[in-house]
């Protein structure tokens, strides 16, 4: 068995002392004989799978009593449609479009209602946050949406916007327990698990409980809304039971290394030692502004594409894999989620210290 250390911006990484119990388990969960894949989501058993996967959620984000933790599907994508159906009461709502996610929620959004752009940074290929600390929010505004890590282009909100009061609905797909969260500064967050948390197929919405109503828009698919799925304690239907389970796994992961605040300590090691490389190098440079830097996600290019190109093949190679960047930017990005144990993160600077020497 050789293990790589993998970039992947999702699905992506995932801790291997988790991956090795659930080999573990794979034929007898604790004495069941069988699999968790091959259970009842009304079992027992299962139930208690569940039950303490939202615990430990709990716990780590310290999620006040007064919101649900609901483990829904359709990805982060059915998210950004069940947020209007469910939120847009007066039909307005305002989005701060930092990226490819947030511009696709936006555009989901406008079939609901007036949705209003109200920051924006497209001009610059969305390498920055804007100024969020005097938007011109809309007085009706039902929420005021952001997409807080943006996975692409490797920037993060490191201040929430100015909402005015109004709710704030956030996409914290790609930095979802990478460290701690004031949950109370939110209406909702939402995130898919396959970025920073376990494997695709599911989503984990944390909802304040008086947004949680039978007041959806007309025509709003039963299955779409929160409520249905607040009062089944995410059981309305078969849920996603095996991803449950896994993810339940990296929350006691997550527990044992510490914590969210000692995650948050090694995820800025681990981002600190990358990002002062690029800082230092003739070569390789970061692309986004420098007080925007995401922890988790860090693009990086060389200004050619051919010397990109030869770069990912390279690395590759090495056992350094999906590097490439996305479409949308072109060069190169190092997903560093927190199951990337520092020494990826090291050997990635190594093999970029050697590629430059070699290729100066
Ligand atoms: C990956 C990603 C999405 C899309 O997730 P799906 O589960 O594929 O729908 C949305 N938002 C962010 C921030 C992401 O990183």
């Amino acid at each position: 068995m050789s293990r790589v250390y993998n970039f992947s911006a999702g699905p992506a990484v995932l801790p291997e002392e988790v991956l090795k119990e659930a080999a573990n388990e794979m034929l007898d969960y604790q004495g069941t004989g069988m699999s968790v894949m091959e259970m009842s989501h009304r079992s027992k058993i299962f139930e208690g799978i569940l039950n303490e996967a939202e615990q430990d959620f709990r716990d780590l984000l310290k999620i006040p009593d007064n919101y649900k933790v609901l483990f829904l599907q359709g990805g982060a994508h059915l998210q950004f449609a069940m947020v209007p159906m469910n939120l847009m009461k007066n039909r307005v709502a305002d989005y701060i479009v930092t990226g490819q996610w947030a511009k696709k929620a936006f555009k989901e959004a406008a079939i609901y209602g007036k949705a209003n752009k109200i920051a924006s940074s497209e001009d610059e290929t969305f390498s920055y946050i804007p100024d969020c600390s005097d938007l011109p929010v809309s007085s009706d505004a039902d929420y005021v949406y952001i997409c807080e890590n943006n996975t692409i282009y490797g920037t993060k909100f490191h201040k929430l916007p100015n909402t005015k009061g109004k709710i704030l609905v956030s996409d914290v797909s790609s930095c979802f327990l990478s460290e701690p969260m004031d949950v109370t500064q939110y209406g909702l967050v939402y995130g898919g698990v396959q970025k920073n948390i376990g494997p695709a197929g599911m989503v984990i919405a944390i909802i304040r409980e008086d947004l949680i109503t039978e007041d959806t828009l007309p025509g709003t698919p039963t299955y779409m809304k929160y409520k249905i799925h607040a009062e089944a304690n995410s059981l309305y239907n078969t849920p996603n039971a095996y991803c449950i389970y896994i993810c339940g796994k990296v929350f006691k992961w997550i527990k044992n290394m510490g914590g969210l605040e000692a995650m948050k300590a090694r995820n800025e090691k681990k981002a600190a030692i990358l990002y002062d490389f690029l800082d230092s190098s003739q070569l390789f440079k970061g692309t986004v502004r420098k007080e925007d830097r995401s922890l988790m996600n860090v693009p990086f290019v060389t200004g050619s594409q051919e010397m990109d190109a030869k770069f990912v093949k390279e690395a590759t190679k090495s056992g350094l894999v999906n590097l490439k960047g996305h479409r949308s930017v072109g060069g190169m990005r190092a997903s560093i989620y927190n199951a990337m144990p520092l020494e990826g993160v090291k050997a990635l600077v190594e093999f970029m210290k050697k590629f430059e020497e070699e290729n100066r």
